[in-house]
């Protein structure tokens, strides 16, 4: 055999560099379900049998189009002579097959990369690592854009990309409509109505293959966290563009404006979910952003909307991913604020009396998924104000959403979300009292708690902890230019003689 060609659970692309130049006569490729993947972080239902299920649908894609495909399927019992781990799967299968090279794109996880150097250092093979053309930005490119700016930042690396891809640009290589962002118009809540008739979600009907999926995930990992009950999500290509479609045609035109809304018992309001299929490379994200820019050329989608979305993905996902190969493997550890606290045990199964965490993660637990809002200011917000390791959070993100891969989640999450990094994906920790939570919820109106208390047995725990939280970092964060009004409302606190002290006593009450 001339070529193995590898295919990762992430690399569900049939137009990816791994099927260049692919010999049907001579060439191989080879696909695993392993044990670790599983496992190396405890992992929600939902996430393994999406994974599992989307890989299935594309080994037999390949074989319809008469590739030889060496796939080797989960069990309902563990066997112990295949392998637990990817690398012990796979050095049986090169003994077996005795190929000449293994070809693989680029993983999009630094430790799966290095499992696999290791793997055909041991074998004394030829390993070929091809570039992954998913992205707008290479990881070479990034590296060559960071190498002489001081501080990173998303906003300059996003502009750039705009005009090198001409998108969303006039003819005078101005922004469309005169500026480079709409943020502003894209921060409403539902105030006291809630939201008006909401786009159905699009659903797929489960064919057998996922139906095997879920009776295999629901017997062998019953132990994980997370429900099988809403399997929503496309796992193949052709669902993929189908969702894209239902996105674009009829979501899209409100998605800017509730961007950062939430809502009692919505998980989804105007998001497109998006991140799932496009993680798994079942999307690209050019046709997003092309259909998205279409939609507003002929007119049925503002340019808010139009120009948030593209940002998320041309931008946002873009720039965390250079980050990611830029400073791997030291960034897994960084911990800008020293938190050490284990996560609190409601971030596995919701029980909590705090209706906006109980509210997010009910929406994990049910779709391995809550909007970013969700993520970024309820359950990231409380662990970043408890003081949680970052390293933490990231594997628990890892763990209960299904759209998380380690490039992506761990510079959101440890990043962004934690300020783990100290302001090379941020320029601020993203903290708040239950103020913000308020105003962009209904969730407090049903809370046993009071979001403007921040002592007393009913003050809210985001209350308490947030104004805790800048007074014990007060060090970290005065110089911050983007913190100066919380740190100047601090300073006024902490002149009041024991105003202090009871929010930090009740914090430790919390704590306890
Ligand atoms: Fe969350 Fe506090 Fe509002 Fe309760 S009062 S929902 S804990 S922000």
């Amino acid at each position: 055999m001339r070529n193995l060609v590898l295919v990762l659970g992430d690399q569900l692309d049939h137009a990816s560099a791994a099927h260049d130049d692919f010999d049907a006569d001579n060439d191989v490729v080879w696909m695993a379900e392993v044990d670790t993947e599983t496992t190396h972080v405890w992992c929600h239902k939902l996430r393994i049998a999406m994974f599992l299920s989307a890989m299935r649908h594309f080994r037999d894609e390949l074989r319809k189009k008469d590739r030889t495909v060496e796939y080797h399927e989960l069990q309902r019992q563990p066997s112990k002579d295949r392998g637990r781990t990817f690398a012990e799967v796979l050095e049986k299968d090169v003994e077996r097959l005795k190929p000449e090279r293994l070809v693989v794109v680029q993983p999009g996880d630094l430790r799966v990369q290095t499992q696999l150097k290791d793997c055909v250092a041991e074998l004394g093979i030829e390993l070929e690592i091809r570039l992954d053309r998913h992205f707008y930005c290479t990881r070479d490119e990034f590296a060559e854009y960071a190498d002489d700016r001081k501080t990173l930042q998303l906003e300059y690396f996003y502009r750039d990309l705009r005009k090198k891809h001409d998108i969303l640009m006039e003819d005078d290589r101005q922004p469309e409509g005169g500026q480079w962002n709409f943020d502003h118009d894209n921060r409403k809540s539902f105030g006291r109505s809630g939201p008006e008739a909401l786009p159905k979600p699009k659903n797929f009907r489960l064919d057998a293959i996922t139906k095997d999926v879920i009776d295999l995930v629901q017997h062998r990992f019953k132990e994980h966290p997370g429900s099988l009950d809403h399997f929503t999500l496309p796992v193949t290509r052709r669902q993929a563009k189908s969702f894209l479609n239902h996105f674009i045609d009829n979501i899209l035109p409100d998605f800017g404006k509730w961007e950062d809304a939430m809502w009692t018992d919505e998980a989804f309001l105007y998001h497109s979910r998006l991140s799932a299929p496009l993680n798994m490379k079942l999307l690209n994200p050019r046709e997003c952003v092309d259909a998205a820019v279409e939609a507003y050329r002929i007119g049925n989608a503002p340019l808010n909307s139009v120009e948030g979305f593209v940002r998320q993905i041309l931008g946002w996902r873009e720039f965390i991913r250079g980050v990611y190969w830029l400073k791997m493997p030291e960034y897994l550890e960084l911990n800008h604020f020293d938190h050490q606290r284990d996560l609190p045990s409601f971030f596995w199964d919701g029980e909590t009396e705090m209706n906006c965490v109980k509210q997010s993660m009910q929406h994990v637990i049910d779709h391995g998924y809550s909007h970013h809002i969700h993520r970024l200011m309820v359950l990231g917000n409380f662990a970043q104000l408890w003081g949680v390791r970052p390293r933490l959070f990231h594997e628990w993100h890892m763990a209960m959403y299904v759209d998380a891969i380690d490039w992506v989640s761990l510079p959101n999450t440890l990043g962004m979300s934690q300020f783990g990094d100290g302001g090379i994906v941020g320029t601020k920790p993203y903290c708040s009292s239950g103020n913000y939570i308020n105003k962009m919820s209904d969730f407090c109106k049903s809370c046993r708690f009071d979001y403007k208390k921040r002592v007393g047995d009913d003050a809210c725990p985001f209350t308490t902890l947030y104004w805790e939280f800048l007074d014990r970092h007060f060090d970290l964060l005065k110089d911050n230019p983007r913190m100066k009004f919380p740190i100047k409302n601090l300073e006024k606190m902490r002149s009041k003689p024991g105003e202090m002290s009871e929010i930090r006593d009740r914090a430790a009450e919390l704590r306890e």
